[in-house]
Formats: structure tokens, sequence, C-alpha cells
């Protein structure tokens, strides 16, 4: 199970920046992409790192892909006290597309 970590504009202050493609954002940029569903960062450490690091949604989905070489991942992305499961498909070529990813966590967003 890998766990990832929903970072909430709501509870952050600083600009925020990927730590894999250094796409940075100020708080306020981040919120309205955010609660546009466009774009969440994530605290996520593999297997290999010693801290969690901060990335976006698509460096964190590579990143995780190169960490758990499967065709399907169990993630539990906790946000707050909240925690969901979800399973992270590989193997779908519509992967290439990540709105599905981010379309499938509908209930982060809404919150
Ligand atoms: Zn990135």
């Amino acid at each position: 199970m890998v766990e990832i970590f929903v970072i909430n504009p709501k509870h952050r202050k600083r600009k925020i920046d990927c730590c894999a493609c250094d796409m940075s954002y100020s708080i306020k940029d981040y919120a309205i992409l955010f609660e546009n569903e466009k774009l969440i960062y994530f605290k996520y450490k593999g297997p290999k790192e010693k801290s969690h690091k901060i990335y976006c949604h698509n460096c964190l989905l590579a990143s995780i892909q190169k960490d758990y070489p499967f065709d399907e991942i169990p993630l539990t992305i906790i946000d707050d006290n909240y925690e969901y499961f979800c399973r992270y498909y590989t193997v779908e070529s519509d992967n290439e597309d990540d709105s599905d990813f981010l379309s499938g966590l509908d209930d982060i967003f809404k919150k």
C-alpha cells in the first residue's frame, strides 16, 4: 500500500514546488487550480527516500510507477483525517491523460 498525502492549499501559506519538475505556484494560484480540480500536490515518500517530498500529481504518478513497477498499485490518499483507497492502473493507455486520476478524486475537491 502506497500512502500519499494531499497538500490542501487551505493549510499552507508558502509557495509550493514540485521536487521533480520544479513546477512552482504561489499558494494563491495553487488554491485556484485546486478548486478547479486541475492540480494537486502530494507528499510522498519513496521506498528509498528518507523523508517526504512534494510532488505535483503528474510527477507523483511517474515516481510511484518507478518505485512500484506493477500493473496495479493500491494507493491510500490521506487528506486531513480522511483516507481514500484507490487503485492506480499503470497499464491503461488512458493514464497518459492524468485527468482520469484527478476526476477519481472528487471527494477531496468537494470537501
Ligand atoms: Zn512535477
